[in-house]
């Protein structure tokens, strides 16, 4: 049986990884068959990971984590858990063709997933001018010309945000309001760098290498248009990676995983979570990756627990043997 099972290889998975195996607790990290290195495997560019001053490509982060993990100890398998139970004193990983694993503690690090339009070009033109995420890549669009899909709180503010750096932010919204709060709409509408493309969803993305036009589609009339720009930020939505938990673990409004306070514990013994899949507001690499060092060191603090009570209750058992013996000695 395995001290601790990581299960996901994002910033969060790795971090834990790197904490768990320094602490000497040979970690086995499920790091998932087709989608390895986690969201920043679909990123160029990351400048805002500490320690990159020039920036790094998002694959060469997730290889060197994925390096530094191994380096200390952890094991690597390219699987995906397909189902666990997590409840009582040994968890059991069931994965697509590895077998099962059990482990005393788990770590569940399986991020979120931002929701896609399904465009043919959007995957091929990810990093290259569309984004999921204005904080991570905002800073790429100075005085440029962009779009953001979506008419919720997330598109407001990402628009908001975006008009920092952008020259000209079109919202593009299926309807002709808005489901954002009220106050995030003034902000908007009050922004003279915003204009609202109203009934209007996105149909196509061109650009051979970036990012160039749109194509349109009146969701009243049907017609289609053109609108250029260099950027699009998709912001419908987000949805954590829970289903394997589902009925096990506690969940957020949000649909995050629960966790005590600033802790990584969830609701059950031994079982901890950690980066997106707990996060619904921050969800970047280094929040993601901080937030599996506190999930590594709540599992080691477990553990470490764990072995005292086993220890005292061993140190209890002998004591209950030995007057048993001379019990047994004195009768004789
Ligand atoms: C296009 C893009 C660009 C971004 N750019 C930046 C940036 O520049 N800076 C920044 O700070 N943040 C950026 N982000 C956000 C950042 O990538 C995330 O906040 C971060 O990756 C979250 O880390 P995580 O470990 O929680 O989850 P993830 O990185 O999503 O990793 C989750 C892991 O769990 C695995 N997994 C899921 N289900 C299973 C299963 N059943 N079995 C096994 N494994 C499983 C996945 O395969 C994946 O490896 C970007 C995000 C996107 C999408």
């Amino acid at each position: 049986m395995r001290e601790i099972i990581i299960i996901g290889s994002g910033p969060a998975g790795f971090t834990a990884a790197i904490y768990a195996a320094r602490a000497g607790l040979n970690p086995l990290l499920l790091a998932s068959s087709v989608e390895a290195g986690g969201e920043l495997m679909n990123t160029t560019e990351v400048e805002n990971f500490p320690g990159f001053p020039e920036g790094i490509q998002g694959p060469d982060l997730m290889m060197k984590l994925q390096e530094q993990a191994e380096k200390f100890g952890t094991e690597v398998i390219l699987d995906d858990v397909t189902s666990l139970h997590l409840d009582g004193d040994i968890k059991t990983v069931h994965t697509g063709y590895s077998g099962t694993f059990e482990a005393r503690s788990v770590i569940f690090a399986t991020g979120s997933a931002y929701r896609k339009l399904g465009l043919a070009d959007e995957e091929r033109l990810s990093g290259r001018g569309v984004s999921w995420c204005a904080t991570c890549d905002g800073f790429f669009f100075k005085t440029k010309t962009i779009a953001v899909v979506g008419g919720g709180d997330s598109a407001m503010e990402e628009a908001t945000f975006l008009t920092r750096f952008a020259e000209k932010v079109y919202v593009v919204h299926r309807k002709d309001t808005l489901r954002a709060s009220k106050i995030m709409q003034e902000r908007a509408f009050q922004n003279e760098k915003i204009e609202f493309v109203w009934n209007s969803e996105v149909v196509g993305i061109s650009g051979e290498s970036a990012v160039e036009a749109l194509s349109l589609r009146d969701t009243v009339t049907g017609e289609q248009s053109e609108l250029p720009v260099q950027g699009l930020f998709v912001a419908i939505g987000n949805d954590p990676r829970v289903h394997l938990v589902h009925g096990q673990l506690d969940l957020t409004a949000d649909g995050t995983i629960a966790v005590q306070g600033r802790s990584s514990k969830t609701n059950l013994p031994g079982v901890f979570a950690a980066g997106d899949v707990i996060d619904p507001h921050y969800r970047q690499a280094v929040t993601a990756a901080a937030s599996g060092t506190v999930a590594a060191l709540d599992a080691e603090q477990f553990l470490a627990a764990l072995d005292q009570v086993e220890e005292s209750s061993r140190v209890d058992l002998a004591a209950a043997l030995a007057d048993e013996v001379d019990d047994l000695v004195a009768a004789d």
